[in-house]
């Protein structure tokens, strides 16, 4: 285990190191909360480790910009990556141990398992991402199995992720308890993502218009209006505010993740929407 001189907060990269400190916390009783991110870390983060502290006595921290869950196009390679200054937030929240994994270590050269995940996993992000759930999935898979935390904290941001990983926590019988938390935004409604660092000053004030379309099709649900009709309001608003393409507008049964009808009880709206070469998700309940 070593400290930099940037932070006091503990940083392991191996996985004996880890399996040294999870079962050091072991021995002295003491409950594992885990945050599993892929660094950049913002207040997003940050909120998901406060409320991991109050659910455990100890946090794990990971930063992991995982591979298996980018296509080849994607952004993998310009994925931001702040390890010093991510351990100093971190520090300042509470944080436990930061587990710095390589991709070496995760995925060594012979790797041949995967986790595969299909009801939630299926359509919005899955279709226009196809790999990508079977890697969040393998990735916090191996994770849990590393960490093997009692609490695991994801944030509502990735409302679609939240869901795959509570199912495949519960179809697998993973001894832990998966804890959703609300989205972090900034003041004009933005959620926050590291991914926002991408946009250029005009772009960051349009990706606003995201969250205003998304609240504009829940009010019109909500007082009884024509459902397709706001839904494609809100498309066709978005791409004259400079969004295109407009991956998905949809409402979707909040637990399954299916198509919301009529009677479906609760409900989420989801989208993904491009703006220049990044790619904006968001959601709300309805
Ligand atoms: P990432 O580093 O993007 O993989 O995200 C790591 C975790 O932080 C995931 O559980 C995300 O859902 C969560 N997260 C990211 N952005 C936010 C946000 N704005 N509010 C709450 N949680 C977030």
């Amino acid at each position: 285990m070593s400290a930099s001189a940037a932070s006091l907060l503990p940083r392991v990269r191996d996985l004996s190191a880890l399996r040294d400190a999870v079962s050091g916390f072991r021995r002295k009783g003491l409950r594992i909360g885990f945050v599993p991110t892929m660094g950049a870390l913002h207040d997003g983060h940050l909120a998901l480790v406060r409320h991991a502290k109050t659910l455990s006595d100890v946090v794990v921290v990971s930063v992991f910009v995982n591979p298996k869950q980018f296509a080849p196009h994607e952004d993998f390679d310009r994925y931001p990556r702040t390890e010093d200054k991510d351990a100093q937030l971190l520090e300042s929240v509470g944080a436990d141990l930061l587990y710095l994994p390589s991709v070496d270590l995760m995925y060594p050269a012979v790797f041949a398992s995967s986790v595969h995940v299909e009801g939630p996993a299926r359509e919005l992000e899955g279709t226009f991402r196809p790999q990508f759930f079977d890697g969040v999935a393998t990735v916090v898979m191996k994770l849990f199995n590393q960490v093997q935390p009692d609490v695991a904290v994801f944030g509502e941001k990735d409302y679609q992720q939240l869901q795959v990983v509570k199912t495949f926590v519960r179809d697998l019988d993973l001894p832990v308890n998966v804890v959703g938390m609300p989205t972090v935004r900034e003041a004009d409604g933005l959620a926050l993502s590291s991914r926002n660092a991408y946009l250029s000053p005009d772009e960051r004030q349009t990706a606003a218009r995201l969250i205003v379309e998304l609240n504009a099709v829940a009010e019109a649900v909500r007082s009884g209006g024509d459902r397709e009709k706001a839904l494609n309001t809100a498309k066709t608003n978005l791409l004259a505010a400079g969004f295109g393409p407009v991956d998905y507008v949809e409402l979707r049964d909040a637990d399954t993740l299916a198509v919301a009808d009529a009677q479906t009880p609760n409900l989420r709206l989801l989208a993904a929407a491009w703006l220049g070469k990044t790619r904006l998700i968001d959601n709300i309940a309805v």
